[in-house]
Formats: C-alpha cells, sequence, structure tokens
C-alpha cells in the first residue's frame, strides 16, 4: 500500500478532517485517511470517572514543553474521530458579530474574511449531519438561521428548569444549549441514547454522541472509494522541486516509514499538531515551515478563558444530563461594562471522585460528596485575542512548545462577577435568597496537568486571510504559498469567539469541502443531495 496515489489525502478524524471525509466520500474520488490514533476501544471504563477524568487514561501520554521548557501532559485525545469522541456534544454557531472586528477590554477581535452569511448554508448542513437538538429564537444573541433545529431541545431536569425559571424572573434570557446527542424523548425505548451523566469529556458507550467518528468517519468508509489507516502517525509533508506542492506524505505504522501522495493533501490534525506538522515540514523552499512565508504558521494560538464554578446550594441538585442550560446575555456587554464578556453555560454533572482530583476550595459545612450533590456546575467562556507571541514552536528535539500567556482577562472576571450577580437573585420555595451558598472555583488541572481548556479549543495557529502577508492559509483555507494543500480543522480561526468551536469547524469543513468537489469537478449539487439521504436514512 505504501506508495499509492490518491486523489486527496486527509490527515485527521476530528471535526475538521471527519466531516471533510464524509462529505467527500460519495464523490467516488479515491480518498486515503490517515489517523494517528486508534478506535476509542468499547469497554465499560468510557463512562467511569475514576478511569476517565482522575487516571486520564485515554489522554496522549505524550508530554510537550512550556515556554521555560517544563513538561507538560496535555488534555487532548488521538482517536477516530478526534476530540469529539470526549467532547460535550454542544454545537454552537459563532454570532454574526464575531465575524467582524470586535472591540475588546483586552484589544482587537479581528474580523473573518468571510462573513457569518457565507457560513450560514454549511451552519444548517451541519446541524442537520451532527443531529443538533435546540430551540431557535431563545438565544437573544444567536444570528439569523434559515431553518430550525433538526430536533427539539434536549428539556431542562427540574432543577435546572427551576434555575433558568430564576433567572428569566431576574430578567435574563436563558436558553436551551443546542447539543448533539441522539435523544429522542418522544420514543424513549427506541432512543439511542440514555441521557447518561457521563457524556462531557466522557466517549459514549453506545455510539449515541454525535461525535466525528460515529456521524462521519463510519459513513465515509461505506464508500469503497474511501479507506482508513488507524496508528498511522504523519511525521511529515515533502514538496516538489518548486516547493509549489506537497509530493509526499511520510507516514510512520508500527515503527516503519511509508509514504503516500495524492493530488490534494488535507492537514487536520488539530491546530496545535497541524502547526507542528507544517513546521516539522520545513526545507529549502520552506526554511519558516511549510506553507510559512507569512511567519504565522504556530501563532495566535488561542483555546478561550475557561473557568468550571460550582454554584452551592441547599437545595441538592440530582441531575442527571446538566449541558441543556446557557446564558448569552453578557455575550457582547452590559450597561456597566461596554466589552465582550462572553458565555455562560454548563459541564456534565461534577462528582465526588472528580471533585476529589480538581482539589476545589471546600464550602463551608460541606464535604466534596456533599458539594458534588448539591452543586450546579457552570462552564463559562471568555474570548481571548490572537496574540502572535502565543505560539507553537518546535524544541531541538522535535518536541511540541507551547507559549501561551492568557490576555483580556478582565471580560472572564466581569463574566464571574454577572454569574455571582445572578445567583444571588435566585429564589427558592424553602429558603428563599438563602439558599445559594455561594460560588467556588474548581481547580481545572486534573491531576495537576495542564488545565482542560488549555488545549481542548485550541483554534487559530494557521489562520486563513486574504492577505498572504498576514495569513497563511486563502479564505478556501488553501495554503497561500502551496497549490495542493488545504487546512480544515480549528487552526483557521482568525479570533475565537467565545462560544465553543466545533460546529464551526465543522460548517467551514463542508464549505471548504465545496470547494475541493468543485476542484475535482465533482457537480456539488448532487453531492449535497446524498449528504442529506445518508443523513435521512439513518
Ligand atoms: C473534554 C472536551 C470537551 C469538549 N466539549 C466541546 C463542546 O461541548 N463543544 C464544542 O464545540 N467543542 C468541544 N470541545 C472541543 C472540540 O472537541 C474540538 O474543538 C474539536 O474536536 C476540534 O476539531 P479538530 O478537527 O480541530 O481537531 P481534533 O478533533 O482534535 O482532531 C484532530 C485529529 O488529528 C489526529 N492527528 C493529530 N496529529 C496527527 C498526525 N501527525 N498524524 C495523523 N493524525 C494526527 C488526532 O488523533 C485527531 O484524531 C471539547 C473538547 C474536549 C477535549
Ligand atoms: S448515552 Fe447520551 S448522554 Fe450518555 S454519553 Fe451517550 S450521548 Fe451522552
Amino acid at each position: 500500500m505504501s506508495g499509492s496515489h490518491y486523489d486527496v489525502i486527509i490527515i485527521g478524524t476530528g471535526a475538521g478532517g471527519g466531516t471533510l471525509a464524509y462529505h467527500l466520500a460519495p464523490s467516488g474520488k479515491r480518498i486515503l485517511i490517515l489517523e494517528r490514533g486508534d478506535y476509542v476501544p468499547r469497554e465499560k471504563a468510557n463512562w467511569d470517572p475514576q478511569v476517565v477524568n482522575v487516571d486520564a487514561h485515554y489522554n496522549t501520554k505524550e508530554s510537550w514543553l512550556d515556554k521555560d521548557g517544563k513538561e507538560l501532559h496535555p488534555h487532548t485525545n488521538y482517536y477516530v474521530g478526534g476530540n469529539t469522541k470526549f467532547y460535550g456534544a454542544a454545537l454552537f454557531r459563532l454570532r454574526k458579530q464575531d465575524f467582524g472586528e470586535l472591540r475588546h477590554h483586552g484589544g482587537i477581535s479581528p474580523a473573518w474574511p468571510i462573513r457569518y452569511e457565507d457560513l450560514e448554508p454549511y451552519y444548517t448542513r451541519a446541524e442537520t449531519l451532527y443531529q443538533v437538538h435546540g430551540n431557535r429564537g431563545e438565544d437573544p444573541t444567536e444570528p439569523r438561521a434559515t431553518s430550525p433545529y433538526p430536533w427539539p431541545a434536549v428539556s431542562h431536569e427540574p432543577r435546572i428548569q427551576q434555575l433558568s425559571d430564576d433567572f428569566s424572573r431576574s430578567g435574563l434570557k436563558p436558553f436551551h444549549v443546542p447539543v448533539g446527542v441522539m435523544l429522542d424523548e418522544k420514543n424513549p425505548t427506541r432512543s439511542h441514547c440514555i441521557r447518561c451523566n457521563t457524556c462531557d469529556g466522557f466517549p459514549c458507550l453506545v455510539g449515541a454522541k454525535s461525535d466525528a467518528q460515529v456521524v462521519c468517519v463510519d459513513e465515509a468508509l461505506k464508500h469503497s472509494n474511501v479507506s482508513l489507516l488507524t496508528n498511522a502517525l504523519v511525521k511529515r509533508l515533502e514538496t516538489d522541486s518548486s516547493g509549489r506542492e506537497v509530493r509526499t506524505v511520510v507516514v510512520e505504522r508500527e515503527r516503519v516509514l511509508e509514504s503516500y501522495s495524492a493530488d490534494i493533501v488535507v492537514v487536520s490534525c488539530g491546530a496545535i499538531n497541524s502547526a507542528a506538522l507544517l513546521l516539522r515540514s520545513a526545507n529549502d523552499k520552506h526554511p519558516r515551515g511549510l506553507a510559512n512565508a507569512s511567519d504565522v504558521v504556530g501563532r495566535h494560538y488561542m483555546g478561550h478563558t475557561n473557568s468550571v464554578l460550582m454554584a452551592i446550594s441547599k437545595c441538592p441538585n440530582p441531575t442527571i444530563f446538566q449541558k441543556t442550560l446557557g446564558v448569552n446575555d453578557f455575550y457582547f456587554g452590559s450597561e456597566d461594562f461596554p466589552h465582550p464578556m462572553g458565555h455562560i453555560s454548563f459541564v456534565g454533572k461534577l462528582d465526588a471522585i472528580t471533585l476529589k482530583a480538581g482539589a476545589p476550595a471546600i464550602a463551608p459545612n460541606f464535604t466534596l460528596e456533599l458539594m458534588a450533590k448539591h452543586s450546579l456546575d457552570f462552564w463559562l467562556t471568555s474570548e481571548d485575542l490572537p496574540d502572535p507571541n502565543n505560539r507553537v514552536t518546535l524544541s531541538r528535539d522535535g518536541k511540541i512548545v507551547l507559549n501561551y500567556t492568557p490576555n483580556n482577562l478582565e471580560a472572564h472576571a466581569r463574566l464571574q462577577g454577572k454569574l455571582k450577580q445572578a445567583m444571588k437573585q435566585t429564589n427558592c420555595a424553602i429558603h428563599g435568597h438563602e439558599c445559594h451558598q455561594g460560588l467556588f472555583g474548581r481547580n481545572l488541572y486534573v491531576g495537576q496537568r495542564i488545565p482542560l481548556a488549555g488545549v481542548a479549543h485550541q483554534n487559530g495557529t494557521i489562520r486563513f486571510g486574504h492577505d498572504p502577508l498576514t495569513s497563511a492559509l486563502d479564505v478556501n483555507c488553501k495554503a497561500h504559498d502551496v497549490d495542493n494543500l488545504y487546512v480544515v480543522d480549528g487552526s483557521f480561526f482568525p479570533s475565537s469567539a467565545a462560544v465553543n468551536p466545533a460546529l464551526t469547524i465543522m460548517a467551514n469543513a463542508l464549505r471548504v469541502g465545496d470547494h475541493i468537489l468543485q476542484r475535482l469537478r465533482v457537480s456539488t449539487a448532487s453531492q449535497n443531495e446524498s449528504d442529506t439521504e445518508a443523513v435521512a436514512s439513518r
């Protein structure tokens, strides 16, 4: 097989690569997918908080370096489906304004080279493909959409409904978070998803999470023109003598080097690994790294400013599936702080085993077990701004070095303040305003490792744009400097916005997929029909 030539090679099977493979598969073109990981084994441990959260069993054991040369263990996952195997499946569109320039307290969030309207049809298709459950019109910042969500929102459990009512009474506009789980609440006996408490951060043991493996890669492989090599680590990309074309994809499998070639090569290894791969592929024609004449490859790394805040109440919180409520009232600012602050939603319900690893401050008169039973576990996201000095580089021996200094932190502090204020106004029937005991930060250092948020939302390292002097990719996510090289993971973001990134990566992969199909002279209309038919037939 080594030495074979393909029409398209896709490297990586996550939100970007998996979605692209799905979209290109019906074209009949010869497609090779290369994935460094294997399938996530299906085993009871998939849903064990000790194994998943405390032992970090499924995380890569690779180590990277921080800017001081200290080792760090990234909380990231190398499997078929990439990080979507473990994600919380909150599938948001960026806001329309996120595509323009926005002035933040900490600086400027730059404009994208495309408008929201350009991506809108692809958001709609991605929502259908990933079976997103949501209610249009509830979220005050939601951009215009051409069709409703394909599935009704996942309902709130009673404690979350009570909180939603409290928030509404205090003037906020809470909404149902759009999520990609295959839950059919009208037909519980037929529903794939069983609405369990081990979704966010865990692989789905019953294959009911809309992840890139289940939804896209498995479907793509039903086409005989598509093949997948697992445990296939792409080491470098080599160009022809002009430097304008990738000629060889060098892969390590079972410690043996193999090489493959294709008319089109698509990199989708996640924002950090994709930048590292291009930097590793430096040659005479590309001395700073492949496709890096602009010197932006690896720079402008973003990953959001995130925190988990546990609101402890006297009333217990027996919620099983907690990730149903969001608040975006402060996304663009407020009267007392006229700058974007970000997004409030939930993580999966925290349990005592996971809390022990995160060692939060203990609420007075509570044990960890009691805290876990009584907490509402909020997830707060603020935008971090693209700083050229926040970057991925390589050490002398080829290790990934991640240099990151957080910025725009006032926005996040203000967002936390807004949540504190909102929680003080909650009013339960038994304890009144005294029910809420305070907000407690959960230390994100699981097992004393890099903060989860440090790389979970990684983006920005191979930005797209019109100007080859300030971007590595053009608007079709093709490298300015290389004619047959594309990037479709989270690297292309010029700004990180403040909602979860995966749906935008998926939608963009479909958009770039249409461009690649045109380049391959395949009709995109028949392709889109076949996408819809495949989803409808499931
Ligand atoms: C615990 C957790 C919860 C999350 N929750 C959410 C959420 O609720 N909503 C949301 O929008 N986002 C969420 N995210 C983030 C989301 O998963 C990512 O934004 C998304 O998966 C990124 O897609 P990607 O294509 O850029 O990269 P990935 O999904 O990371 O895929 C990259 C793929 O490339 C492979 N690869 C890497 N290097 C190589 C190489 N050299 N050779 C071959 N293969 C390679 C990797 O193994 C992987 O399969 C979460 C992430 C985590 C970890
Ligand atoms: S069964 Fe449903 S809630 Fe549980 S992990 Fe799977 S998709 Fe998530």
